[in-house]
């Protein structure tokens, strides 16, 4: 038997993960947690049963309280709630579906619990990196990727040793915006940024991809899940999402992992590793597809990606203050607060003017959040 709790359980990802449960006796859930969508988390518990049920907004809490008193599930809130969701003794692998830098705690006690991650939170990897992946390898616990350009890479080093990877290639769908140009980009809209051709996912991950912060944060994770320098990852745009990412090894062989774009696949993968199970959904027809495209980055456009590797190759604190300016400026993109270029100007003037801290603890990293947010705040 497989047993889990889900961080963000109503979510893209977590319903996904759901999705997979359905499909398989040996798996059971024994926790849930959502931000504030209680209609759904209540849904969840009554179907799944878990044990303990978080949601992070107290006032919720106590609503679902109310509700769901006659199933005899623990309701708990906030972070407190959290870190137990993540501790739970029944519990050995904890799927972290939840967006932004909530994770980062959560995430570490899990791992000093000595559960496995399944890591779809990739924020927490880009902030916490020097911290998580050691604890992990004390813990001995393992880090499952969950995002299908991590799986893949994951995939394609099965059989083979890490130290002869020459380049990770890590492929990029280019989002709503490809082929556009800064001029193009002046005045689009918060439904034109949330129209991903490929994927269906929550809406920060979707303005992210429009900017390609989001590739910028999946090169950071890559460095830390794989150890590798910053600029042995490199960006290809491979616009049908059917390559979700390669391994070039030091003689030139280059290992890719294929499959239709569809996320169940690599959350699959992650709970089950390292056995392969069935999966019935559709499969690629390369007789149908014929050409699998590539193109360049453009990186003077998408300049979000640019900062990502600036803010990767200085680490420190650099990459939490790419992060968390972008957290609230896609917050206030999302409110059309700000325009959509806004984004990188407010992820650049914050990286700016940020004096580095080396190797910040967990204190230190949420400390730097704060300040971000100030900053942004007190310049608006
Ligand atoms: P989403 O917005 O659809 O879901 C987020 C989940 O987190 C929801 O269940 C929400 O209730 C929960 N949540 C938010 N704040 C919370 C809080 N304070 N306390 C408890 N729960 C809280 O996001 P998503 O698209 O599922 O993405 C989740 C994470 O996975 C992100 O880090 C994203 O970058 C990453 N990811 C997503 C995809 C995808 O296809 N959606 C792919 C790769 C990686
Ligand atoms: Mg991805």
């Amino acid at each position: 038997m497989k047993n889990i709790a889900i961080l963000g359980s109503t979510g893209s990802i977590g319903t996904q993960t759901l999705a997979v449960v359905d499909e398989f006796s040996d798996i059971k859930v024994w926790g849930l947690s959502a931000g504030s969508n209680i209609t759904l988390l209540e849904e969840q518990i009554r179907k799944y049963r878990p044990t303990l049920a978080v949601v992070y907004d107290e006032d919720k809490g106590k609503v679902l309280s109310e509700k769901v008193k006659d199933l005899g599930v623990k309701i708990e809130t906030g972070m407190a709630g959290l870190l137990h969701l993540a501790t739970m003794i029944e519990v050995d692998t904890l799927v972290t579906a939840i967006v932004g830098m909530i994770g980062i705690r959560p995430t570490i006690a899990a791992i000093e619990a000595g559960k496995d991650i399944a890591l779809a939170n990739k924020e927490t990897l880009v902030c916490a990196g020097h911290l998580i992946m050691p604890l992990a390898k004390e813990k001995g616990v393992k880090i499952l990727p969950v995002d299908s350009e991590h799986s893949a890479i994951f995939q394609a080093l099965r059989g083979n040793e890490e130290k002869a990877i020459d380049k990770i290639w890590l492929t990029a769908s280019g989002g709503p915006f490809r082929g556009k140009k800064e001029e193009d980009l002046l005045a689009v809209t918060v439904s034109d940024a949330l129209n991903h051709p490929n994927w269906s996912m929550g809406h920060k991950i979707t303005i992210d991809s429009a900017t390609m912060v989001n590739k910028g944060l999946e090169v950071i994770e890559a460095k830390w899940l794989f150890n590798v320098p910053i600029d042995q990852v490199e960006v290809i745009i491979q616009p049908q999402s059917i390559i979700h990412s390669m391994i070039e090894y030091q003689d030139g062989s280059v290992m890719a992992q294929l499959g239709m774009p569809d996320m169940k696949l690599p959350i699959q993968y992650a709970l089950f590793y390292p056995e392969r199970r069935r999966m019935k959904e559709e499969r690629l027809d390369f007789r149908s597809l014929k050409s699998i495209v590539f193109d360049n980055p453009d990186m003077d456009t998408f300049y979000g990606l640019k900062l990502a590797y600036i803010a990767g190759r200085r680490g420190g604190s650099l990459p939490t203050v790419f992060n968390a300016a972008n957290e609230l400026a896609v917050k206030l993109f999302l409110n059309q607060e700000i325009t959509f270029l806004e984004i990188y100007q407010i992820i650049e003037d914050c990286l700016r003017h940020h004096t580095v801290i080396e190797n910040p603890t967990v204190e230190e990293i949420l400390r730097v959040e704060q300040e971000t947010y100030q900053r942004i705040n007190s310049r608006r």
